[in-house]
C-alpha cells in the first residue's frame, strides 16, 4: 500500500476530534493542550533494513539519527523541542556495550538539541533493530507553521542542497547525509519568528522533494509549479547521478532523506540564515485551473517540458 493513500485513510478517519486537539494528523506533529498550552508531539521509527543498515553504519550515527529525524519535524512547525522518550526493539545477543553506546549516541545528540531524553522502553526480539522516538516540543512564543497555510502566489522555498543522501562524501569525510545532517531548527524559528519572513506553510523533507510538496500543496488545498534549473542540487546527487545514470534533478527531487525544510512564503526571504542557503526554486498556483488538480506539482525541465513529479518520491512503506 502506498504511504500517501494509507495516511489520508487515517486522516480521514479522525473526523470529530475534540477540543483538545488544537493540530489534528496530517502535519509534521500533532498537538493537544495540556495544562492551558499547546504541546506538539511527533512520532518516528528508525528501522535497520528501512532507513538505516546496521551491518554498513556506526552504531552511534543509528542512535543520533533516530532522534535528528524527529527533531526534523519539530523544526517544520518552528517549534522548540523540550524532551524525548525512546523505545528500543533490539535483536537478540545485540550486545551490551553496542547497546550502550547506541543510547548514548541518542541521549548525547537529544541534549545536544535541547530535547533531553526522559524515558523510554527496551525489548529484545529475533527481528532486526527498531527505535521509536517520540519528542515533544512547544511553541514558545512563535504559533506553529502549518503544511496547510501555502496560499496562491507564494514563492516555494527549499533551504540547504538537494538529493544523494546516501552517498559518501569524500568532503566533510565520511559525512552521509541522513546521518549527518542537522535539523533546521534555528533556521525555521528565526524565518517563523519574523513577521516579515515568517513561512505560510511549511514541511520537512523526508522523502523527497516530489512527495512532500505535494503533502504540502495538499493541505493548503493549491497546487506548485517548481523550475529544475533552480533546484539547489546537492554534490551528493551529482556523484549519484553519474553512478545511476539519471539525470541530477531526479535525485534532488526523489532521493528523500534530505531532512531540510521547504516552505510557502511571500515575504522578503534571504538567500541564507546561520550560513544555511535558501532558495526560491518556484510558486504556489492555483488549483483547478487547466489541467492543474489539488496538490499537483509539476516541474519545468532543462528541455523546456513540464513534468508532473506525482509518484517520482521516496516511499517509506513500499
Ligand atoms: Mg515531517
Amino acid at each position: 500500500m502506498r504511504e500517501l493513500d494509507l495516511l489520508s485513510h487515517i486522516y480521514r478517519s479522525n473526523a470529530g476530534l475534540p477540543a483538545g486537539v488544537t493540530i489534528p494528523p496530517g502535519d509534521d506533529m500533532g498537538a493537544v493542550t495540556l495544562a492551558g498550552a499547546n504541546m506538539l508531539v511527533t512520532v518516528d521509527q528508525v528501522a535497520d533494513g528501512v532507513h538505516v543498515d546496521l551491518a554498513n553504519t556506526p552504531i552511534e550515527k543509528v542512535g543520533r539519527k533516530a532522534i535528528t529525524r524527529n527533531l526534523s519535524d519539530v523544526a517544520a512547525m518552528a517549534a522548540k523541542p523540550v524532551g524525548a522518550v525512546a523505545a528500543a526493539c533490539l535483536p537478540k545477543g545485540f550486545g551490551e556495550e553496542r547497546a550502550q553506546v547506541l543510547f548514548d549516541a541518542m541521549r548525547s545528540t537529544a541534549e545536544y538539541f535541547g530535547c533531553p531524553l526522559i524515558g523510554g522502553d527496551i525489548s529484545a526480539w529475533d527481528q532486526r533493530l527498531i527505535l521509536t522516538v517520540t519528542v515533544f516540543a512547544e511553541p514558545a512564543g512563535i504559533d506553529p507553521v502549518l503544511r496547510s497555510g501555502a496560499q496562491v502566489g507564494d514563492v516555494v522555498y527549499v533551504t540547504g542542497a538537494l538529493g544523494g543522501s546516501l552517498v559518501t562524501l569524500q568532503d566533510p569525510p565520511g559525512y552521509i547525509h541522513h546521518l549527518d545532517f542537522t535539523p533546521r531548527l534555528d533556521l525555521a524559528r528565526t524565518l517563523a519568528g519574523n513577521p516579515a519572513t515568517r513561512p505560510h506553510g511549511m514541511i520537512d523533507l523526508s522523502d523527497g522533494l516530489a512527495s512532500d510538496l505535494t503533502r504540502l500543496c495538499e493541505q493548503s488545498g493549491a497546487c506548485a509549479r517548481i523550475d529544475a534549473s533552480r533546484l539547489p542540487i546537492s554534490a551528493a546527487a551529482g556523484l549519484a547521478s553519474i553512478q545511476s545514470g539519471h539525470p541530477a534533478w531526479r535525485h534532488a527531487i526523489g532521493d528523500g532523506e534530505d531532512y531540510e525544510l521547504c516552505f510557502a512564503a511571500h515575504g522578503e526571504i534571504p538567500g541564507e540564515v546561520d550560513g544555511v542557503e535558501i532558495t526560491p526554486i518556484g510558486e504556489i498556483v492555483q488549483r483547478g485551473s487547466g489541467d492543474q488538480s489539488q496538490g499537483k506539482v509539476t516541474m519545468r525541465l532543462p528541455d523546456g517540458s513540464l513534468l508532473d513529479v506525482a509518484g517520482l518520491g521516496w516511499e517509506h512503506s513500499g
